[in-house]
């Protein structure tokens, strides 16, 4: 079966990618008890394992229970047992949820709310014959007709987004000459690369990632903690789904730096794909161009449109746009109305560069899927990186063209991904900073840009995963 998961998870044959013969999941701790270290284990006819040790003595062992939150997404088992993985976050899940609200014999046991990806809507757009602005609307119908509550769009929490990446830059470009945090700044809203550089170049291109959340882990905070406040309960009672274009991101959601100790709940409780909402609809009956529209929820008084919105600047968020635009006006003093990029390899990997009397100003580049991303890692690891800013995602073509979208049969599949990134584009964008209620909620929910608060709740971090080298490694 061809993974899901983005080129960087998947299985190759490239030399430097961790093969299936090497943990796959974090060890686990065995209690190593005297005299046990040579023993016999027997399958019982129920299934159990009983281990048999020296002395004759017998013990049931526990089953062994692994999490997304254990995988280290080591290619191997992603390939071969995704479908176990993934079954935490799955449309399953969001259906055992509305069925338990349903039975509930007083009030919903959940709030539940969707946040949905505008890469999804444009997928969804394409095969429907669809525009965006219908597409939202008529999912955001089908949504509240299954007893979900509120239904947002993740172009909100991607201004977030965006304006901490804009900062960050400002931050280390300037901090330059100081000898401060290094240059290239390199964007880590694909979890697919951002796994792949945690376990295999850690040390190498860690300090150089943004720390700025992915839209997806902003939506998580605004929606369990600003949304839940409005709504007057604690985050736990919010069941939070978002719908993506990769099953990457559910790998994202479960990192551990987004879960909350204090409610034990997590910022994104389940992601779905634009495939698994297709399921859905299928599974349902549903027609999804008979659907009477209905519009967006507003997350707060402080947003007065529900339009589905984007920013400008390609499927994958507009990262490398929004911030060179950004540093040339508040750096240089240049407004920058149009952008040119320059292929380079292959048109997976563009540069984009802002000269004055000859002389490179800003030096930024896109590098797309797997092979340019290790030709930019191999380029930082010689300490030849000439970028000052590196927009990177793991899927080729970005993420309009990621695992979970909807697929064409083989032959129509290019067309299919034009069209999609047509209807992308054609969709209204805006400036994060001028969009409506995000200096608001700067000032009332974060106390302000740069405070504790926005870096608690819109940064995270980054750490190296050890390649296992313990007595536990199973060679298959
Ligand atoms: Fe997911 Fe986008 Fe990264 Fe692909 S490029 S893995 S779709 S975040």
């Amino acid at each position: 079966m061809a993974s899901l998961f983005s080129g960087a998870l998947k299985l190759t044959d490239l030399d430097d990618f961790i093969g299936p013969s090497q943990d796959c999941i974090k060890p686990i701790k065995v209690d190593k008890r005297p005299g046990s270290s040579v023993a016999k284990i027997h399958i019982e006819d129920d299934g159990s394992y009983i281990q048999v040790s020296q002395d004759g003595g017998t013990r049931k062992l526990e089953r062994a229970k692994i999490s997304l939150n254990d995988c280290l997404a080591c290619s191997g088992c992603i390939t071969s047992a995704e479908s176990v993985l993934i079954t935490q976050q799955s449309h399953e899940e969001l259906r055992k949820v509305l069925r338990a609200n349903k039975e509930a014999v007083s009030s919903p046991q959940k709030l539940v709310v969707v946040s949905v990806s505008p890469q999804s809507v444009a997928s969804l757009a394409a095969r429907f014959q669809l525009n965006p602005t219908d597409t939202a609307k008529k999912l955001t119908s089908f949504f509240k007709k299954l007893g979900v509550h509120y239904v947002f769009d993740t172009a909100f929490s991607r201004n977030f987004s965006l304006i901490e990446s804009q900062c960050e830059f400002l931050q280390r470009f300037r901090s330059q000459k100081d000898g401060g945090q290094s240059l290239p700044l390199l964007t880590s809203a694909c979890p697919g690369w951002i796994c792949y550089a945690e376990k295999t170049h850690g040390h190498v291109v860690l300090p150089h990632l943004s720390t700025a959340r992915s839209p997806q882990q902003v939506m998580g905070a605004l929606v369990k903690d600003f949304f839940a406040q409005q709504q007057h309960l604690p985050p736990d009672r919010l069941y939070h789904v978002t719908v993506m274009p990769c099953y990457d991101k559910k790998l994202e959601a479960s990192r551990p730096d987004f879960f909350n100790q204090e409610f034990q709940t997590r910022d994104v409780d389940c992601v779905i794909t634009t495939g698994e909402v297709f399921k859905l609809l299928e599974e349902e009956g549903v027609s999804f161009p008979d659907l009477e529209p209905a519009p967006l929820d507003v997350l707060s008084s402080y947003v007065s449109t529900e339009e589905h919105t984007s920013h400008q600047g390609g499927g994958s968020g507009g990262y490398l746009e929004h911030v060179f635009r950004h540093a040339a006006r508040e750096l240089f003093g240049i407004h920058v109305a149009e952008i040119t990029y320059k292929p380079l390899r292959n048109k997976d990997f563009q540069e984009v560069t802002l000269e004055r009397d000859g002389q490179v100003l800003l030096h930024f580049a896109a590098a797309y899927g797997f092979r340019n991303i290790q030709n930019l890692v191999q380029k930082l690891k010689r300490g030849r990186c000439p970028y000052h800013y590196v927009e990177v995602m793991a899927c080729p073509s970005g993420c309009l063209n990621g695992g979970g979208q909807l697929r064409a049969p083989d032959a129509q599949g290019k067309e299919l991904l034009q069209q999609v990134e047509r209807l992308y584009a054609s969709v209204r964008t805006q400036v994060p900073e001028e969009a409506p209620g995000v200096r608001e909620l700067y000032e009332h929910w974060l106390q302000g840009p740069g405070s504790d608060k926005a870096g608690r709740l819109l940064h995270t971090q980054y750490r190296a995963v050890e390649r296992a080298s313990s007595g536990f490694s199973i060679k298959w």
